[in-house]
């Protein structure tokens, strides 16, 4: 060994330094083979040597005069530091890796004051990328400096040294979100890792941060989140550690203080309006908060808080969600249900049920419409499509449904159902809003052999209302076709009273929970007043959830048109004998009875 480098062995205490500078070469290149040749030094009393570090076997060999020679050619030669591969390189260098059996290679001589000492090579890279880059080669230079100049003044661990703090630039840099200058995903992980008395940890992500970035550009979606970087930070104290996991969201490590209410005043913080140019905009964020101990991995931490964050959002957006185990368990539900809804739309696991609506004034005890009610079948127990309505629509499959429920209503009402005087469907918002939605409905309702006019869409009145102006273009348009529409549970949403002459509908639903009142508080002044609304407006009014006798009468009292309800009828299945259909009140057959519908001109809403 040389006496040089036993005298730099003492500077790394116990450490060879050059087999350390080999390995962290090899690292940072991600270099199989790294090679470092020395011709000879200011204080050289041994012969030229070659240190060489291969699949992590370092090896140190004396080189015999005449090979040192021909390298000194190679490196004059050489001038200046090389991104060598054999496809595309000539010369001396190049036949003397083809000779080692070396594609890719990065070479640099080692340079001193007295000229060239030395010559330093990185090859056999790992990985896909097997060539190196520019980038590469811009700190093999670098290195390569710093080695020769670290063998001249005989400072080789200097040298090492320079080399870990650049290494740290580098990592600080792979660990750090160029946008808004927080750690990263990997930075928490480091910093999680490293210590395990955070208390708490938050998921944030951005309420409909889509939308900014869709409609204002991606410049502003970037100066946005920089702001809410900046706004998480000042909501954080000494110890708190806020990163930025992508996109838009964020996490922080609480260590000390209320992780809940810290959360809260993220909340709040970021739903103060930003401005972003010209325009004010707001966003909000929803939070989730697992609480740490330090027997859980980063990561199930991480999906707790997330899994939180989504309860969150579900919640209504804009708000905080605390992890529990019955939290968890509920998504693992939700999950396997989204998974057994999938199955089901593939494989038709559904029914359609048929709720008769009738009469309130006795003009005939024969139901004169039905509504279609789906029902999913779950190996013979059905369940209601408040259970599964929402989820269908989260994964997509909602129209689908909506469009197959429709072809059953058609088709019932054209052979069992054919007394009625209409079949109403209900139509979901996501339905309502398809592009071909009219047309769809109208060329299925045609081929189907149904006339538009003998069809009512029963749309909520929170689902028309999401885009007041986009459902009247829309129900406006089916209107024109001839189709019925319905407002559906009339009440429960916002109030719509104003857009009530609006909307081009043609029959008003007063929901079930107003229905219910009628009977206990005897509250009648909202129905009253619904019902003269209407009435002004020419629309006939269907009562909902009518279960008692008392309730019907009240209605009826009250100059309600219509009723549908368990009093009425339940919704039920059509059998094998239609005469069976609805069961409950009258069982007279719907079918073969065509009802005297009597002359109340309201109900000749259906012809345009
Ligand atoms: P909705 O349109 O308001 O339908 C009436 C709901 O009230 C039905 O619940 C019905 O079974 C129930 N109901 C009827 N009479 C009574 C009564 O006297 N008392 C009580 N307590 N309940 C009564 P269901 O079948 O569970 O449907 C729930 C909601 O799901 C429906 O509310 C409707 O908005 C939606 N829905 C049902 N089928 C479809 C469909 O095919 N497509 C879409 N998009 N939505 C559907
Ligand atoms: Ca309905
Ligand atoms: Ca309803």
């Amino acid at each position: 060994m040389l006496a040089a480098t036993k005298s730099l062995t003492a500077d790394l205490s116990g450490l060879d330094p050059i087999e350390t500078l080999l390995e962290e070469t090899a690292e940072m290149f991600r270099a199989s083979r790294v090679e470092l040749v020395i011709f000879d030094r200011a204080d050289a009393v041994e012969s030229p040597v070659s240190f060489s570090l291969s699949d992590g076997q370092f090896t140190t060999s004396d080189l015999t005069d005449v090979t040192s020679a021909h390298l000194k050619g190679i490196v004059s030669n050489l001038g200046r530091p090389t991104a060598f591969n054999s496809t595309t390189s000539s010369g001396p260098l190049s036949s003397w890796f083809k000779s080692l059996d070396i594609d890719d290679a990065l070479a640099a001589p080692l340079r001193s004051g007295a000229g060239d000492i030395g010559f330093f090579v990185a090859s056999d890279r790992e990985g896909v990328a097997r060539s190196f880059g520019e980038a590469d080669l811009e700190l093999f230079s670098t290195l390569s400096f710093q080695i020769g100049t670290a063998f001249e003044n005989d400072r080789l661990g200097q040298a090492l040294r320079d080399l870990r703090k650049l290494e740290g630039e580098l990592s600080q840099l792979a660990i750090h979100d160029a946008l808004t200058g927080l750690p990263n995903r990997l930075g928490l992980s480091d910093h999680l890792d490293s210590l395990s008395s955070a208390s708490a940890l938050l998921f944030v992500d951005l309420d409909d941060f889509k939308l900014v970035n869709d409609t204002l550009g991606h410049a502003s979606g970037d100066h946005l989140l920089g702001v809410v970087a900046r706004r998480i930070g000042a909501c954080l104290s000494d110890g708190d550690f806020a990163a930025r996991l992508g996109g838009d969201e964020f996490a922080v490590c609480v260590h000390g203080g209320d992780s809940h209410s810290i959360a809260e005043e993220i909340v709040a913080s970021i739903s103060e309006p930003i401005q972003l140019g010209s325009d004010l905009v707001n966003v909000g964020c929803s939070i989730g908060i697992a609480t740490c101990d330090n027997t859980m991995e980063v990561s199930d931490m991480l999906s707790r808080a997330d899994l939180a964050m989504y309860a969150a959002k579900a919640k209504g957006k804009n708000r905080v969600e605390l992890y529990s185990d019955q939290l968890g368990a509920e998504t693992l539900e939700r999950q396997q249900l989204r998974v057994d809804l999938r199955r089901a739309i593939a494989s038709g696991d559904f029914e359609v049920h048929y709720q008769p609506i009738g009469f309130t004034n006795g003009i005939s005890s024969l139901p004169i419409a039905a509504e279609a009610l789906v029902r999913w079948n779950v190996d013979g127990e059905l369940r209601s499509p408040a259970e599964f309505l929402p989820l269908a629509e989260e994964i997509g499959l909602v129209v689908g449904l909506d469009r197959w429920v429709y072809r059953q209503a058609l088709r019932a009402f054209r052979n069992e159902l054919s007394g009625l005087k209409w079949m109403s469907v209900n139509l979901s918002a996501r339905h309502l809003h398809e592009d071909d939605a009219a047309s769809w409905l109208e060329e299925t309702t045609r081929l189907a052999g149904v006339d538009p006019s003998q069809i009512v869409l029963e749309v909520t009145e929170t689902a028309a209302m999401i885009d007041i102006d986009a459902s009247i273009h829309k129900l406006s348009q089916l209107r024109s076709l001839g189709f019925g529409i319905a407002l559906d549970d009339f009440g429960t949403g916002y109030s719509s009273i104003a857009y009530l002459r609006r909307l081009p509908i043609s029959i008003l639903k007063i929901a079930q929970s107003f229905i219910t009142d009628l009977g206990s508080s005897g509250d009648q002044t909202f129905v009253r007043a619904i019902v003269n609304l209407a009435h002004t407006l020419n629309l006939p009014v269907i009562a909902e959830g009518v279960e008692t006798q008392v309730q019907l009468e009240t209605i009826a009292a009250l100059g309600c048109d219509l009723a549908q309800g368990y009093l009425i009828g339940l919704p039920a299945e059509l059998g094998a004998d239609p005469t069976r259909w609805p069961p409950r009140r009258d069982l007279q057959a719907a079918a073969s009875n065509t009802p005297d519908f009597g002359d109340t001109a309201r109900l000749q809403f259906a012809q345009p």
